[in-house]
């Protein structure tokens, strides 16, 4: 079939790899599966998820870094429908070089096991030295599956990433978060799981580069029968601005609403909190900040009764500035902080809510 030399198309009637009016014949000199190995490897794939029709941030920081970082070219794969092609400008403005857009019935509605299968199609077409995914909710059911579909390892959760031509090293906390380790994955492709607010968001910008559709022709053997949202979606702390952290030295459960009362008077503000505030069942999980929290790079950070354990200070060591209140003058937290006051938590809190 002309106009199919390498695999996909746009006419629809490519199945990746192999054209459905003749299946089993490729294009001379390609091969049925591609050597995914260290000798031929070269550039990042990465996985643009989205939400709402959006590119998520973890993914759009992702492209962006990766674009910073790598020798070779960054290569996307993207799912949805022809409403996806208006994302292109974006995801090449943050660096991508080459969209994958992947298409097909079983793809309109999100699925591990398929997602996972287009996604190693892509990668055994572009064979990329390196795979990144976000950490999200997905990218954690979907990477481990791509995985071992790909037959490589894969480093999960990664807080950071350095590059050494197409070799890369991945950073992670380990053994509970009381080290960090850095991890180079011995196989190809190298994978890892990103976890949102680990690099600085990139500007949004337009730019141009190659976009190609790829069929995926795959079954899915889920049908989904309903999604319903959670409406708390709207205030994520990875997004805000201001944060004023909580921690066990609050000792009374009005402090966070005075918490509240005082970052709701502050633009882009919110509040958040140490593990230990969620363990005593005072605030959500997903405010949570940390190891097994969430990772954010506010421009302002206000720790007030926080000790600052490493598995608190992973998820927040990113913030611009950081201002400690703490009792204690010799708490960990201190040495994180930009400036510290050493104060009881509800006057420090009552005299921020007055000058506001
Ligand atoms: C595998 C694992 C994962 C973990 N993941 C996370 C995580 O994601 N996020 C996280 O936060 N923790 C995490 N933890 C828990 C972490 O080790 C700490 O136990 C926790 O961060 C402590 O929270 P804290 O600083 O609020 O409390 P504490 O360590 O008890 O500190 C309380 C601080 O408040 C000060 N204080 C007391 N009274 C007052 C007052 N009146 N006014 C002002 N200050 C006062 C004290 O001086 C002290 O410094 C994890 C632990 C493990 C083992």
């Amino acid at each position: 079939m002309s106009g199919c030399s390498d695999g996909s198309c746009s006419s629809g009637s490519c199945t990746g790899g192999s054209c459905s009016d003749n299946p089993d014949r490729l294009p001379p000199g390609m091969l049925k599966r591609y050597d995914l190995n260290e000798s031929t490897a070269d550039g990042t794939l990465v996985w643009a998820e989205t939400e709402d029709g959006k590119v998520t941030r973890n993914s759009a920081e992702i492209i962006a870094e990766s674009s910073r970082i790598s020798d070779g070219r960054v290569f996307v794969a993207l799912f949805g429908g022809p409403e996806a092609k208006s994302l292109y400008p974006e995801i090449f403005g943050y660096g991508a070089d080459t969209i994958y857009h992947v298409r097909g019935k079983a793809t309109e509605s999100y699925s591990p096991e398929v997602y996972a299968e287009a996604l190693a199609q892509v990668a055994e077409r572009v064979n990329p030295a390196s795979v990144l995914i976000g950490a999200s909710p997905r990218g954690r059911e979907t990477a481990p599956r791509l995985a071992a579909m790909l037959g490589s390892g894969l480093t999960a959760d990664c807080t950071g990433i350095a590059a050494d031509g197409r070799r890369i090293v991945v950073t992670r906390p380990a053994f509970g978060g009381v080290l960090t380790a850095d991890i180079e994955c011995v196989g190809f492709p190298q994978m890892a799981t990103i976890r949102q607010g680990v690099f600085p968001t990139p500007e949004r910008r337009e730019g141009q580069g190659t976009a190609i559709y790829w069929q995926y022709s795959g079954e899915s053997r889920k049908k989904v029968l309903s999604v319903s949202r959670r409406s708390e979606k709207a205030s994520d702390i990875s997004d805000a601005r201001v944060l004023i952290a909580l921690g066990a030295g609050i000792r009374d459960r009005t402090i966070v609403d005075l918490a509240e009362e005082v970052a709701s008077s502050v633009d882009g503000a919110m509040v958040c909190c140490s593990r230990a505030l969620v363990e005593r069942g005072w605030m959500p999980q997903s405010r949570q900040v940390g190891m097994t929290g969430r990772t954010v790079r506010p421009e302002l950070y206000i720790a007030v009764g926080i000790s600052g354990a490493v598995q608190h200070i992973t998820g927040m060591s990113g913030a611009n500035r950081v201002v400690a209140v703490n009792t204690d003058e010799k708490a960990p937290i201190h040495g994180y902080a930009d400036l510290s006051i050493i104060s009881d938590a509800e006057p420090a809190l009552r005299e921020l809510a007055r000058l506001i």
